[in-house]
């Protein structure tokens, strides 16, 4: 254990639903918008019946996909088509702006798995979007498991996933047992159970919480009782406050309202992903529609909320 035992904060999940599908959303809460550039965070399922996501929007974030169980096609406004199965990764990059669908697999009925945002920083946010499929990962042994290293570094295993700021993610599949992992000191974090129950430096941690260490913390303890899956989420703190409403990461809110009229408005910033899903609307704005000021005039304290859909 570090030597200054650290401050773990353990905050409840929200939960939510995506199309049909039960969501423990981690990211956003209210008192914490990020973890490094990790600004959103739904875990999915399991669900027997999910039933896929239509074409939405997307500016100023990466979308990270991870699946347990099941299968998605990612159709994006580039042309991908891509098939997303357990172990892989699917990382779409929305810069200026990008549509996307994640419809299911035939004949494939389950899915659990977790959607992840990662905050673009100014460098990048407004550049092009792209999209990268990765259908093998690093891994790292560990004493009681192995890590599969999904971006940046973690154990001594590195990702060539694309990276616009200093982060890390990894899953740990653990067995039964206690082992100290080491983290990097520059870093903040956040733990997410995905499956089974464990402790991390003596605190329990199970599915539906998400536990945050400040950055300063160059090694941790964990300890889980049977098999346990566990998310990791790292990186420097991230540059700016950021403006997150529905399916759009910004600084203002006029972004924000540009972005959201140009998706109701059928603008080419977001192309045609080819989709047979029918395309989805946003939620109604809650600022003063075409007015909405930086400076928060004719705005609640509190908006733009959270994404009311994690689409
Ligand atoms: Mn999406």
């Amino acid at each position: 254990m570090a030597a200054d035992s650290p401050a773990i904060s353990i905050v409840p999940s929200r939960e939510s639903t995506v199309g049909s599908t039960v969501v423990r959303r981690a990211l956003p809460q209210r008192d914490r918008r990020t973890v490094g550039p990790w600004c959103f965070a739904d875990h999915m399922g399991p669900d027997d019946h999910p039933s896929g996501i239509g074409p939405h929007p997307h500016i100023g974030l990466q979308t990270v996909t991870w699946i347990l169980d099941g299968a998605l096609v990612h159709r994006d406004s580039l042309g991908t088509e891509q098939e997303i199965r357990p172990g892989q990764l699917n990382l779409m990059t929305a810069g200026r702006g990008v549509s996307h669908a994640e419809e299911l697999s035939d004949g494939r009925g389950g899915l659990h798995g977790i959607q992840l945002w990662v905050a673009q920083p100014d460098a990048t946010r407004g550049g092009p979007p792209a999209f990268e499929h990765h259908a093998e990962l690093p891994e790292a042994d560990l004493a009681i498991g192995t890590a599969t290293v999904l971006v940046g570094s973690f154990a001594g295993a590195t990702a060539a996933t694309r990276r616009d700021t200093d982060h890390a993610g990894a899953e740990l599949r653990l067995q039964r047992g206690r082992t100290t992992v080491p983290l990097d000191p520059t870093y903040e974090h956040a733990f997410v159970v995905l499956e089974g129950v464990g402790q991390i430096n003596g605190s329990p941690l199970r599915p539906g919480r998400l536990a945050h260490l400040p950055t300063g913390v160059d090694e941790i303890d964990i300890a889980v009782d049977e098999t346990a899956r566990i998310m990791i989420l790292g990186g420097t703190p991230f540059e700016a406050p950021v403006k997150m409403w529905w399916n759009y990461v910004a600084r203002s809110l006029d972004e924000i309202d540009e972005a959201n009229r140009d998706w109701i408005g059928g603008h080419d910033r977001y192309g045609d992903t080819g989709s047979r899903f029918d395309r989805i609307e946003p939620p109604a704005v809650s600022w003063t529609s075409g007015s909405p000021s930086g400076d928060g005039r004719g705005v609640s304290p509190r908006s733009p909320t959270p994404p009311t859909l994690p689409d």
